[in-house]
């Protein structure tokens, strides 16, 4: 594994003919070193960037200088270039410093990445880049602004890089962007918020390889580990039959947009009747309108609550005064936080509190750094341990952090602007 620029160095090489057939096989044969340099990243029309061991990086330099071979000599002198990674930084949002580019900033920007249609991670940004499907989600909220719309795995030149999205399978939409470097060819990966369990109305989580990665860590705590959904669902659907059969009123609590559609597809299938709540049920049209084929049919609540209908509501309904008159309630919330020790204040008020989540819970997301591979790793948007569990696992990580001066983790802070 490779720890940044401690021991990869980088040479820009000029214009030059033949490249790969000449430089690469030079380097290898110069090199005392056995490890072979890692291949060439990027090339541009007039610049080729190739990262290597600082061992071969000075047997090149000593070569270049002194040679007489004249098919060399459009290199002398050899513009050396150190490449430094990408300066990641943290300010409600993530910045990239030298591409000067926003990732999920919460403040309106020029231009600027939305991953996904939730408002944690939404400003109305002037040119915002996002998927089709975020961008059908978010309806009138970008009505003033100019929208780039990316498909996924289509490349978008910024000039000094490209940006690519990746399905995250957190919500309909939902994007990892992968940005690429063109002088250095540093490949930098944001996950946004991701999960990598199936889903069977999102687009199913896709792994990109990178060098540096920015993931999330919202459940990144040992003590969040989910069970396996079908489990979970399993036990979710036969609480439900037992509180119908005693003439109870299930309340299912889900997220408005993603996870109220995903546990709506569910209970579908193990053949409830459902009955939405409004802003649920704008949003489950949505996801019709994107192609997203819902195994039953489902009301809005629009006052009417029959017997013998399972409710589905956001957190926040459970106050509204359409429930105040219903009698025999008995509430169920899936959330990923009932999977932990308890003390969140979102977790466990529910009459059934079930460990079911959008989000990789911490072994997936552990497991999804080893699967993308990269030599360096920032967490954001979640607990600082995830860093510090890698950190132990041999990765450099840093936690990213908007509240100033915390340091309960034993992990350290970046710098904040
Ligand atoms: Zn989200």
């Amino acid at each position: 594994m490779g720890y940044g620029v401690s021991n990869l160095n980088g040479f820009a090489l000029g214009p030059f003919q033949n490249w790969e057939k000449r430089i690469y096989p030079l380097i290898l044969s110069l090199s005392k070193d056995a490890s072979k340099p890692e291949m060439v990243r990027q090339a541009h029309h007039e610049r080729v960037t190739v990262d290597f061991g600082r061992a071969q990086a000075l047997h090149l330099d000593r070569f270049i200088r002194t040679t007489s071979d004249a098919a060399f000599r459009c290199l002398s002198p050899l513009p050396c270039v150190k490449l430094d990674r990408m300066e990641v930084i943290f300010d409600r949002g993530v910045y990239l410093l030298e591409l000067d580019l926003w990732l999920d900033s919460l403040r309106k920007r020029e231009f600027g990445l939305i991953s996904h249609a939730h408002s944690d991670h939404t400003a109305r940004h002037l040119s915002p880049v996002l998927t089709p499907n975020t961008r059908l989600l978010l309806g009138d909220y970008l009505k003033r602004s100019e929208p780039i719309t990316l498909e996924y795995g289509e490349p978008l030149d910024r000039g000094d890089y490209t940006l690519t999205l990746f399905p995250a399978g957190h919500c309909l939409g939902s994007a990892q962007a992968l940005i690429t470097n063109k002088w250095s060819g540093e490949r930098l990966l944001y996950t946004g918020d991701f999960k990598s369990r199936p889903s069977p109305i999102n687009e199913p989580l896709l792994p990109v390889d990178c060098d540096t990665l920015v993931i999330e860590s919202t459940y990144g705590r040992p003590e969040y580990v989910f069970p396996p959904e079908d489990q979970v669902l399993d036990t979710a659907c036969r609480t439900l039959e037992m509180w119908l059969s005693k003439g109870e009123r299930p309340v299912v609590q889900g997220w408005r947009l993603g996870k109220a559609q995903e546990i709506m597809h569910h209970l579908m299938s193990a053949g409830f009747e459902l009955v939405v709540e409004e802003s649920i049920f704008e949003v489950a049209e949505a996801y019709q309108e994107a192609g997203v084929a819902f195994p039953g049919d489902f009301h809005c609540l629009n006052g009417h609550w029959a017997e013998g209908q399972v409710l589905v509501c956001p957190p926040g309904f459970r106050k509204a005064k359409e429930l105040n008159l219903a009698l025999g309630k008995r509430y169920m919330e899936l959330t990923g936080w009932a999977s932990g020790k308890g003390g969140r204040r979102w977790g466990r008020r529910g009459d059934a509190s079930l460990a079911y989540s959008d989000h990789a819970d911490f072994n997936d997301l552990v497991d999804y750094v080893k699967r993308v591979g990269p030599s360096q790793v920032y967490t954001v948007n979640g607990f600082p341990d995830l860093a510090a569990h890698l950190r132990k696992l041999g990765y450099p990580a840093v936690h990213l952090d908007g509240k100033k001066g915390r340091r309960d983790d034993g992990g350290f802070q970046m710098k904040l602007v």
